[in-house]
C-alpha cells in the first residue's frame, strides 16, 4: 500500500523545528528556564535576589550575560554547568541532547559530527558530557513493598589487553543491572560477578521490602533472604520464566534481559563497544533512557528536558574524559 501523509501530520510542526534548536537567544532562554526555574542565581556568590541581578544589554554584550550586584561579577547560565568550557553554540548542544535522548540505542560521535556539523572531537566530547548529565547518583533505594526488582549480570566488550578465550568471559567487562518492573533501571560496572561485588550494591540500592528476582546462581542465595521475598530461575538448567501458581506473579528476569538486549544492540551497533573506563557513562545513558521511557509517560521532549536539568555541576573537562 502506498504511504500518504495525512493532513494532520503535515499540520504538526516537527520537534526539531522548535526555535531553541536554531536561534541562540532562544536556546539561552530555554536553558535558563530549566536551570533557573525561579530566576537567575549568581554561581559565584549564590545571590538569588532578582533585584540584585541585572541582565547586561547592548550590542557588544554576549547573549545571556548577567551582572551580580552582590559580588560584582558577570555570569551566564553556562557557568558551573557542562556547557561552560565549550565553544559549541548552545542551540547545537540542545540538538545533541535531543538526539541522544530520543534515539533508542544511542547516537555515535560520528553521527553527531555529521548531523550537527561540529568536529568529530567536539562531537565525541559532547556525547560524553551528555551521558554525564544523564548520570544520577546517591538515589533512594528502588522497589519497596509490593514491588518486584530484577537483578542480573551480563558481560560486554573486551578488557584492554585481554585476548578472548572461547567459552570464557574473563576478557569481558561485567555489568550488574537492577530493574524495577514498571520502573527504573540502575547499572553498575563491576570487576567480577562475585557475591562480594554484587551484595553491597544490591543492599544499597534495593529496598528490603521488595520482591527480588534473580538467576538461581548461588551468589544470590544468602542475599535473597534479606528481602521480603526472593525467587529465581535457573538459567544454567535452561529454566525460563513461569507464573507462580498461587499468586500469578511472573517468576523470572525477562525485564532486565530486555534492558540488556537494547543495551547490547546499542553498544555493538551504534558505539562499536567502548573503552572500559568509559563504560559507566554508557550505562548511565541506557539507564537514563530506560528510566524515562515512553511507557512511564515520558516523551522525547520531556526526556531531553530531564537530561538538561542534569547539566549543573557536571563540568567535565577534556582531560577528565581522556
Ligand atoms: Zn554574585
Amino acid at each position: 500500500m502506498e504511504y500518504v501523509d495525512s493532513s494532520e501530520e503535515l499540520a504538526m510542526p516537527s520537534v526539531i523545528s522548535d526555535r531553541h534548536f536554531h536561534d541562540e537567544q532562544e536556546a539561552y532562554a530555554y536553558v535558563e528556564a530549566r536551570v533557573w526555574p525561579n530566576g537567575p542565581i549568581c554561581p559565584h556568590c549564590g545571590n538569588a535576589d532578582q533585584a540584585r541581578i541585572r541582565l547586561m544589554q547592548g550590542s557588544s554584550t554576549r547573549i545571556g550575560v548577567r551582572q551580580c550586584n552582590e559580588c560584582r561579577k558577570p555570569f551566564t547560565v553556562k557557568v558551573g554547568t557542562m556547557f561552560e568550557a565549550s565553544h559549541v553554540p548552545l542551540r547545537l548542544w540542545l540538538q545533541a541532547i535531543h538526539l541522544v535522548c530520543s534515539s533508542k540505542k544511542g547516537i555515535s560521535a560520528n553521527q553527531l559530527h555529521r548531523i550537527l556539523g561540529v568536529t568529530l572531537k567536539s562531537a565525541w566530547f559532547m556525547g560524553h558530557r551528555i551521558r554525564e548529565a544523564m548520570r544520577t547518583g546517591g538515589l533512594a533505594p528502588m522497589g519497596g513493598a509490593g514491588s518486584i526488582v530484577e537483578v542480573d549480570e551480563t558481560f560486554v566488550g573486551r578488557k584492554q589487553g585481554m585476548e578472548p578465550k572461547r567459552g570464557w568471559a574473563h576478557h569481558k567487562s561485567v555489568v550488574l543491572t537492577l530493574v524495577e518492573r514498571g520502573g527504573a533501571a540502575r547499572s553498575f560496572h563491576i570487576s567480577d560477578a562475585t557475591k562480594e561485588q554484587i551484595a553491597p550494591i544490591v543492599r544499597a540500592n534495593i529496598a528490603r521490602e521488595s520482591h527480588l528476582m534473580t538467576d538461581e546462581a548461588r551468589r544470590y542465595e544468602r542475599l535473597g533472604q534479606e528481602f521480603a521475598k526472593h525467587d529465581a530461575v535457573d538459567h544454567s538448567r535452561e529454566e525460563y520464566a513461569y507464573h507462580d501458581r498461587k499468586t500469578g506473579t511472573l517468576i523470572g528476569t525477562n525485564t532486565v534481559e530486555g534492558f540488556y538486549s537494547i543495551f547490547k544492540r546499542g553498544m555493538k551497533g551504534v558505539y562499536q563497544h567502548c573503552q572500559e573506563k568509559h563504560l559507566h557513562r554508557y550505562l548511565a545513558e541506557f539507564d537514563f533512557r530506560y528510566s524515562n521511557r515512553i511507557k512511564l509517560g515520558v516523551n522525547d521532549v520531556e526526556r531531553a528536558d530531564r537530561a538538561l536539568s542534569g547539566v549543573v555541576g557536571k563540568r567535565l573537562t577534556y582531560q577528565t574524559i581522556n
